[in-house]
């Protein structure tokens, strides 16, 4: 037993020891080895892996939330592909550049429409990765999904086709709603409510209201390893890294439809309109499906002292004669009038210094024609039977001298949620009710203190044509997670109903002075559009610098029988006496709906 033991302990130490000499040598063969061993996945031994200082990276998508038109279609956050370079020594050694990657490097010059001799300039020089630029703004040139196909096909080592989320198109547009970035400051990243990193907060517009929404949770980038100079090593991967987060960014969606905005814009721009605004709803619900400012902004490039991100469709503006419906409103709900009462017009008032436009004497005309020719004596003579209280009680019921836009209290982990916070109320009498009838008379047709936004303007037609209840307008109507399961729908809702409302039978003769105007009045230039249209004119004498200047406005819905949609249009600072731009506008922007229904 004992013998057997001791036989037992020497083999097993004869084995350890076979072992262990085993591994001593294996050990020592791995360092004499190791040093000229390729690592895996690159081109370089581990001795020269040693030189590697750190990775260089390129932002490809920062993170931040993304916001759509109501078909899905991107308004902010477009991911396009682009070419990305990525800095190497060879690339500047002429010499070294064979004869098939030339030929490849002279393709890819094409795709990216440059010489041969100014990429390869271009790529010599990178001391950074490079998103190869577009001509114009700060965003990286787009491919088509032909071009990406055939840039990564190349395969030319240090060259990658990859996917960048661009904020915006690069271009100016009517599109000021969507507000634009800045640097965040110190103050801002550290009262981040996600308490992440925000390289760039958004200023104004939905940008800015929806900051919270918007934030993300993290940026993706490509990267590759460099060595101590800053050269991609030759051979080694260019690797996209993201926060791999389910959830975020969010997607939230407009009630905004984007072609139609699109076209808007280019009929605005073709027009040759310099200031203004044009709002199109939603008859059925008071959805905003276009909103358009002029002069265009670029979010790419905003000029402090410029104002052209100012969004004019909810800034407060002179009405002018708009403002009759309001007076036609106030004078029927007060049963004052009727569209058959009769008046008498000479092309002045005689008081106030009030005249008809040029002087232009309407002659004998009911109530309901002098809304159609827009008859100054009609509706001074209206205002004068009229409270300054009753004027402004029927302004405020339908919607105007108020905060209208959609809101929402305790929603999304936020207190209060109001996309469209930068919106004026606008005015009716700035001085509490005063009882002169010269005020009541200047109040009545759309002068004096009174203000309106083009929203507001749209916004009233959505009233009258759901018999005077003020609905409250939406631009933002569901806010989905990243992976496209909704968050919250946003339904949209009343206007608070606290200041009253005209009644359905006041809304319905409105409704049908609209049509008269079309007819025979100031908008017969609308008489035989695809559509039957009705509307109402105006033209408000304003103060520009000193200058007296003109707003046109036509406001309207259509069609007349069915009606689908609710527009303002507003022409802002022209000189007086210029033909009605906005009527026209007016016309051009219903014939582009008329053909977008395929009604
Ligand atoms: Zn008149």
């Amino acid at each position: 037993m004992h013998k057997l033991n001791r036989k037992r302990i020497f083999w097993g130490s004869l084995l350890l020891t076979a072992l262990v000499a085993v591994l001593i040598l294996r050990l020592a063969w791995v360092q004499l080895l190791l040093k000229d061993r390729k690592v895996a996945g690159t081109e370089y031994p581990l001795s020269k892996m040693a030189e590697i200082q750190r990775e260089r990276e390129t932002v490809l998508d920062s993170g931040r939330g993304r916001l759509y038109d109501r078909n899905g279609l991107p308004l902010a956050g477009e991911t396009v592909w682009t070419a990305a370079f990525f800095p190497q020594e060879e690339a500047a050694a002429e010499a070294a550049v064979s004869a098939a990657d030339k030929e490849k490097l002279q393709r890819l010059a094409t795709v990216l429409d440059v010489t041969y001799e100014q990429l390869q300039a271009r790529r010599s020089g990178l001391k950074q990765p490079l998103l190869w630029p577009s001509g114009r703004g700060k965003n990286p040139q787009e491919l088509t999904p032909a071009e990406a196909d055939e840039v990564e096909r190349l395969g030319i080592d240090g060259v990658r086709v990859l996917p960048f989320a661009r904020r915006y198109g690069g271009e100016a547009t009517g599109r000021q709603w969507l507000g634009y970035l800045s640097e965040a400051s110190a103050g801002e990243i550290k009262e981040s409510p996600t308490g992440l990193r925000v390289p760039l907060t958004g200023t104004d517009g939905l940008e800015k209201t929806l900051e919270p929404l918007l934030q993300g949770v993290g940026h993706t980038e490509a990267y590759a390893q460099v060595d101590a100079r800053g050269n991609r090593l030759s051979g080694s991967p260019i690797r996209v890294r993201a926060p791999g987060n389910p959830y975020y960014p969010l997607s939230l969606y407009t009630t905004i439809d984007k072609s139609l905005q699109e076209g808007i814009e280019k009929l605005a721009a073709k027009a040759g309109v310099k200031e203004g605004a044009v709002v199109v709803l939603d008859a059925a619900n008071g959805d905003i499906e276009a909103m358009v400012s002029l002069p265009f902004y670029d979010p790419g490039h905003i000029s402090p002292k410029g104002g052209e991100w100012n969004n004019r469709a909810l800034q407060a503006a002179v009405p002018g004669s708009i403002f009759k419906l309001v007076t036609a409103a106030a004078a029927l709900e007060a049963g004052i009038t009727s569209p058959e009462e009769k008046f008498y017009c000479s092309g002045h008032y005689g008081k106030y210094g009030l005249s008809c436009p040029a002087g232009k004497a309407h002659g004998s005309l009911t109530m309901a024609e002098g809304f159609a020719v827009s008859c100054n004596t009609v509706f001074a003579s209206l205002a004068e039977r009229l409270s300054g209280a009753q004027l402004q009680s029927a302004a405020l019921a339908l919607g105007l001298g108020r905060d209208i836009s959609w809101q929402a209290e305790n929603t999304l982990g936020l207190p209060l949620l109001r996309p469209l916070a930068g919106e004026q109320p606008g005015t009716i009498f700035t001085t509490l009710l005063p009882d002169d009838g010269g005020a009541r008379v200047q109040t009545a047709i759309g002068q004096r203190d009174v203000r309106i936004t083009p929203l507001q303007a749209a916004n009233l037609l959505v009233t009258l044509l759901h018999g005077g209840e003020v609905r409250a307008p939406r631009i933002l109507q569901r806010v989905a997670f990243a992976n496209g399961q909704t968050l919250q729908d946003l339904p949209g809702h009343l206007a608070p109903a606290s200041q009253g409302r005209i009644s359905p039978a006041t809304a319905r003769t409105l409704l049908s002075l609209m049509r008269k105007v079309v007819t025979e009045g100031t908008g017969k230039s609308l008489l035989g559009t695809k559509w039957p249209l009705a509307g109402k004119s105006g033209t408000a004498q304003t103060l520009v610098k000193g200058v007296p200047r003109n707003n046109q406005w036509f406001i309207g819905y259509g069609p007349v029988d069915h009606p689908k949609y609710a527009v303002s249009a507003l022409v802002e600072n022209v000189a007086p006496g210029s033909p009605h731009a906005a009527v026209k506008l007016f016309g051009q922007v219903f014939e582009l709906l008329s053909e977008s229904s395929g009604a």
